[in-house]
């Protein structure tokens, strides 16, 4: 045993549907090995929502993770539909648990397309922003709009994590995987602080991919990749894919990391359908587990439990998701299988030497990027109407007369569709109308703003405004396709 006799509190949520076999499963090894912790049940998902908590977490399970600042969980139930956020999101973003760490690797006794090219990827995805923060409106009855806020705090971290996780493992490359080329602003964010990050860490080989050929070049040729950092729905996204390289779900473990608070959990949802029939695989939970130690600095211990997984699939003991349910070790007897094998060393397979995590401290000051200079200089008003992007434009143009703003054009999803330009794009309910300051541009004020929306109002349904501003003399918002 590593670690000092000072005991370890560690909330344990046993989750829905096939969480609990596999929580139990983790339980029972780390306990074999004797490590310091002293486990707080708690509970969230499926039954909490059922009691009217839409949170699906209850109080006491948030002040017992506030307490331990550690957790293991076993997936989670979201009810499907509108109403109750996941419970999963609801954790990870209450506990500001930035980055969320997914290990991909061979294993043995796992064949797939893959095996034998020594697949070792760590998928880093920014786990708090992005369009998962379920800011969404419905701006007309037909039309949809989701934010996708990403702040250059939040892409510093997690660059800055990614690295430093590529230090602890002794990992000499980490990619950054963003659609930089399309989303300028948004996820050109993390492209950016990223690149301006990376020359701090000048033993790690550092680039950029377009998160379409990263997913294409993880099928082509998964082993060039050591980490990637990424945005958060795309590390969702890549990271189930990656997973699927080394033989599933069932092999996938988790970590979401942050400043305060760690909660380690497999990438897997419930698995309904095998829940309670113990066939399923808890490997993905129990290397949960394997993380969880290393960042409680229990390095022995976790190196333990990742040889006897090791062995114990080597010697052919693999779960019906691999061999077929009909020939599978039952989930009991794997985890037995584990225990057993506690102590002995795989040959054949290499366990890394992991060094303690640093993690990034950034400032914590609210405004974290100060411009020099700002000015607004113009507004974009988001109008539903039924007419014709040319009777609109009209009526705009003339209800703007007498203002500081005057039209300057007019898109429908993103593309111009006036002044006209030929194009053939369908319009529907929804307009992005654009207003500029007419001459002597500088500041527009407030009362500017409350002038033009009085004088559309007159005519037309608006739903939402955005100040167009410029920052240290960059524009600080995109053009449409088809403007100039
Ligand atoms: P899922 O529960 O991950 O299951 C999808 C499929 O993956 C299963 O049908 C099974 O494949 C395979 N699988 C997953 N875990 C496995 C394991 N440990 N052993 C063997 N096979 C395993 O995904 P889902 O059906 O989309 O989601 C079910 C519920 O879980 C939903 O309510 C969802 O919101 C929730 N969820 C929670 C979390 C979380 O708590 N972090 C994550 C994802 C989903 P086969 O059918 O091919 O055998």
């Amino acid at each position: 045993m590593s670690a000092t006799e000072t005991r370890i509190p560690v909330t344990l949520i046993p989750g829905d549907g096939i969480g609990p076999e596999c929580v139990t499963a983790a339980r029972r090894i780390v306990e074999a090995t004797g490590a310091p912790i002293d486990w707080e049940d708690a509970e969230a998902g499926a039954e909490v929502f059922k009691k009217g908590i839409a949170s699906g977490v209850p109080q006491e399970t948030m002040d017992s993770i506030a307490r331990t600042r550690v957790a293991l969980k076993g997936p989670l139930e979201t009810p499907v539909g509108f109403g109750e956020k996941s419970a999963n999101v609801t954790l990870r973003k209450l506990f500001e648990t930035y980055a969320n760490v997914r290990p991909v690797r061979e294993l043995p006794g796992v064949v797939t397309p893959y095996s034998g090219r020594g697949v070792d990827l760590v998928m880093v995805r920014e786990n708090v922003e992005d369009l998962y923060a379920g800011i969404e409106y419905m701006q007309t009855p037909s039309v949809a709009q989701a934010l996708k806020l990403i702040s250059v705090k939040g892409s510093e971290k997690i660059s800055r994590f990614a690295f430093e996780y590529a230090r602890s493992e002794g990992r000499t490359s980490v990619a950054c995987a963003t659609k930089a080329n399309i989303m300028k602003f948004s996820e050109g964010t993390l492209k950016r602080v990223f690149e301006r990050v990376a020359p701090d860490y000048p033993e790690i080989e550092s680039w950029h991919v377009i998160v379409d050929n990263c997913a294409h070049q993880l099928v082509k040729r998964p082993e060039q990749f050591e980490v990637i950092c990424t945005t958060n729905m795309n590390g969702d996204i890549l990271s189930d894919l990656s997973s699927a390289l080394v033989g599933g779900l069932g092999y996938a473990p988790s970590a979401n990391i942050g400043n305060e608070v760690a909660i380690f959990e497999a990438v897997h949802g419930s698995a309904p359908k095998y829940a309670g029939k113990n066939v399923i695989n808890p490997t993905a939970v129990i290397l949960s587990s394997v993380l969880m130690l290393r960042y409680l600095g229990l390095f022995e211990e976790a190196a333990s439990i990742e040889h006897a997984i090791f062995v114990t699939m080597e010697s052919g003991v693999l779960t019906g998701d691999v061999l077929g349910y009909d020939r599978g070790t039952p989930t009991t007897e794997y985890t037995d299988s584990i225990i057993g094998n506690l102590g002995k060393r795989t040959e054949g397979w290499t366990i890394r030497e992991v060094k303690p995590l640093e993690l990034p401290v950034l400032s914590s000051a609210p405004d974290y990027v100060r411009p020099t200079s700002r000015n607004v200089v113009g507004l974009d008003v988001f109008v539903e109407s039924p007419l014709t992007a040319d009777e609109l434009g009209a009526s705009l143009t003339e209800l703007a007369a007498g203002t500081r703003l005057e039209l300057k054009m007019i898109s429908s999803r993103g593309t111009k569709v006036y002044p006209p330009i030929g194009a053939m794009t369908e319009t529907g309910d929804h307009f992005r109308c654009r207003f500029i300051i007419r001459e002597n541009p500088g500041d527009l004020w407030d009362e500017d703003v409350h002038q033009l929306l009085a004088r559309v109002s007159r005519r037309h349904m608006w739903m939402h405004i955005e100040k167009l501003q410029e920052f240290d003399g960059e524009l600080g918002f995109t053009r449409d396709q088809g403007e100039n």
